[in-house]
């Protein structure tokens, strides 16, 4: 089959990506063989591809927003970043399986959906129905999970006014499932594009640097840690930031009074439970969001990388297999 790799980690520029023939994997005990429709491309597979994420194997295939069907005319399932969790530990007892610390991933520990086939684990893979577009499913995968998940843990109040810092393509899920929440919606990139996008989605302000009034929640997209400080500058009291990203440029030192005091909060986001993914899943499914979609073929992973490094994807980059 063919898939791509990261073949040396490193800037996007360096082309990081190979394009290769492999033996198609064959699925052991407990594991599904997934012919894979369309793999989402996420910021993390970038991470990945740069070594931001250090490798954790040689030549892995990355993406983990994958739609397929079971080889052999087996039912859609979509496959997605949580591989794998022990079941046994004190986080996987306690419902936080996403804190799990011999959890796997997806793209990381196994290969991904940059790829015709791959295999994941059956008790993993979540069910997806035949009669939607396989390109407006698979940013659900991740964009979708982990912006349900981040939008849970910035414990934005009813009729709240929530901050997003950042516009891609989780972003642009997470915030229609704030404003179908009530939310009032301010949208902070610099992406003009992406602004015009925020506005069409119904949000209530989208501007360049920050927002007309004060937050009482706030997620930031963006990997950019020198955004922690004025973003929770711009929450109110008592007001909450989640940092939704797997990596994080280097926070500048925060001042007490300024960034924290008025128990304001600062948390990360990691992950997400099975159990993020079901309800995710079924919300979407039950209330379909618009899905800003910008396919790609299978062979040009590499310029989706490229164009996702550069700003250049106006809401959700997909490969498609046909
Ligand atoms: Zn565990
Ligand atoms: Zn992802």
């Amino acid at each position: 089959m063919r898939a791509w790799v990261v073949e040396r980690p490193g800037p996007i520029a360096s082309g990081p990506l190979r394009l290769i023939e492999r033996e198609t994997p064959v699925p052991g005990p407990g594991e599904v063989l997934v012919q894979v429709e369309a793999c989402g491309v996420c910021r993390t597979d970038l991470h990945l591809a740069e070594g931001d994420l250090e490798p954790r194997r040689p030549r892995t295939t990355p993406g983990h927003q994958v739609v397929g069907r079971i080889a052999g005319g087996g039912r859609r399932v979509g496959v997605a970043w949580l591989r794998s969790t022990c079941g046994r530990c004190r986080y996987c007892r306690r419902g936080m399986e996403n804190l799990c610390p011999d959890s796997t991933y997806t793209g990381w520990d196994a290969d991904g959906g940059y790829a015709e086939y791959v295999v994941a684990r059956e008790d993993y893979v979540y069910p997806l129905p035949g009669d939607r577009p396989a390109e407006w499913l698979a940013p659900l995968l991740c964009a979708g999970i982990i912006g349900y998940r981040a939008l849970a843990r910035c414990d934005l109040p009813p009729d709240g006014r929530l901050g997003i810092y950042g516009f891609g393509a989780s972003a642009h899920l997470t915030a229609q499932a704030a404003i179908a929440r009530g939310a009032a919606l301010h949208v902070v990139t610099r992406s003009e594009q992406a602004r015009r996008l925020a506005l069409e989605l119904g949000a209530a302000s989208a501007n360049e640097h920050r927002p007309p009034e004060p937050l009482d929640a706030a997620i930031l997209f963006a990997p950019v840690g020198t955004l922690v400080p004025p973003a929770l500058e711009a929450l109110d009291r008592g007001g909450t930031l989640a940092v939704a990203g797997i990596h994080l440029t280097d926070v500048p030192p925060l001042d007490y009074e300024r960034h924290l005091f008025q128990e304001r909060t600062l948390r990360s986001v990691t992950a997400n439970t099975r159990a993020d993914g079901r309800a995710y899943l079924e919300l979407a499914l039950a209330h379909p969001p618009r899905v800003s979609t910008v396919p790609y073929a299978f062979e040009e992973a590499d310029r989706a990388l490229a164009d996702l490094a550069a700003d250049r994807v106006n809401g959700a980059a997909v490969l498609t297999l046909t």
